[in-house]
């Protein structure tokens, strides 16, 4: 069979992640150190864990209804309203989904017609711009800088707007650079988008890891609440990237078309993650704080080794990953990540993977012991040395 014939143009022209080639390299190797991949080092706490357990227990392997169960998405609502005074209600305004990865496909494909356009500020998370392509949208890449600490700027916002603008994606607390928004930098771009038929679709899975600074939603910001997609979950927050929970808030219209796409395409998301879920949003404030102090601990410690040895670098208000500028080394990201690992065992990844205005810049993710980000500076001081 010739498959090039078979397979759609459109996954055929999707590049593949620029990530996953650390991740074969560093399988082959005994000692390598993992500074790559973006998932928390911690294990789910151990009463969320117990709580899916149990659900097993009493033998809830059903579906669950197809917004999820009716508790875990009140507990939702009463997590974002105490924590991020958000306002949505149980029933209607609240989907819970396969991680915030499903979120953001349904977000884009509930709200795409083709050649639509949708603004994505980079450097960031790899998938909006393929998930946009699939369903023949059109990416429109807008670079944040990092002598603006990588906010999306309302000029950058205004001058990225054509007629064919569908959504705007806001991706904040932001990952690879550590970029967040403050308030008036989202009323600042509240101003832009007042009077425009623009959506947002606001990926907000970091907003409990910021450092200093309380997370502020786009749909707490005048006026914007009609046109916001929050997406949010529990990979990050609760180290429970392997449960794939998530979940999209929103205006009802919406939801209804986002719930309708889930009930084909997923049916509802894992019953016993949904039970688990609910213990973690009912009693897992504690888990993220103890998690988020350990984060913020080796934040400032990698931060200060990446400048002790001579690379800018930007201090991250958020998320768990350093963007150190590698631009004095002379090589490329891509260069640079390649060596490193080859020479030394430790995988970081170009900031080229992320998108336009990454290239000079690598990203280090802080979600590993001490130990071995100790290690991992001793090996890049080594590196440097032999550059
Ligand atoms: N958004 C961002 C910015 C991410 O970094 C990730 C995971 N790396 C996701 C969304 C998806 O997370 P999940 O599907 O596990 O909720």
């Amino acid at each position: 069979m010739d498959y090039k014939q078979i397979l759609s143009q459109r996954i055929q022209e999707v590049p593949p992640s620029g990530i996953r080639k650390y991740f074969d390299i560093m399988a082959e190797m005994d000692d390598a150190i993992s500074l790559g991949v973006g998932e928390p080092d911690f294990q789910t706490p151990w009463h969320i864990r117990d709580a899916g357990i149990y659900s097993l227990e009493k033998g809830f392997t059903k579906y669950t209804p197809n917004a999820g169960l009716s508790d875990l998405r009140r507990a939702i609502c009463r997590y974002l309203k105490r924590r991020f005074d958000l306002d949505y209600q149980p029933i209607g305004q609240t989907l819970v989904t396969v991680g915030g990865s499903e979120g953001l496909d349904l977000a884009f494909r509930c709200l795409l017609e083709p050649g639509d356009e949708v603004i994505i500020p980079t450097p960031s998370f790899v998938c909006y711009g393929p998930l946009v392509s699939m369903i023949h949208g059109v990416p429109v890449y807008v670079e944040t800088k990092v002598e603006h600490e990588f906010r999306l700027t309302p000029e950058e916002l205004k001058a990225a707007i054509t007629p064919r603008t569908k959504i705007l994606v806001l991706p904040f607390p932001n990952n690879p650079t550590g970029g967040i928004m403050h308030r008036e930098d989202l009323e600042a771009l509240a101003e832009v988008l007042r009077g425009t038929n623009i959506m947002v679709v606001s990926d907000e899975i970091y907003a409990e890891l910021t450092y200093g600074q309380h997370h502020v939603s786009m749909a707490n910001i005048p006026d914007m609440y009609e046109r916001t997609i929050v997406i949010n979950g529990f990979s990050k927050a609760y180290s429970m990237t392997g449960w794939r929970m998530g979940y999209v808030c929103g205006p009802k219209e919406l939801i209804a078309a986002m719930t309708k796409l889930h009930q084909y395409g997923i049916m509802s998301a894992p019953t016993t993650s949904q039970y688990a879920a609910i213990e973690a949003m009912e009693h897992g404030d504690r888990d993220i704080e103890t998690m988020k102090q350990e984060y913020d601990g080796r934040r400032r410690f990698l931060v200060d080794g990446f400048r002790q040895l001579g690379l800018d670098c930007f201090e991250p208000r958020g998320a768990f990953y350093v963007f150190p500028c590698i631009r004095s080394t002379g090589l490329s990201s891509e260069e640079f990540c390649d060596r490193f690992l080859e020479q030394e065992h430790v995988a970081v990844i170009p900031g080229s993977a992320f998108g336009p205005g990454g290239e000079g810049f690598v990203r280090a993710c802080y979600a590993a012991s001490m130990k071995n980000l100790t290690e991992a500076l001793t090996r890049l001081e080594r590196f440097l040395g032999t550059l």
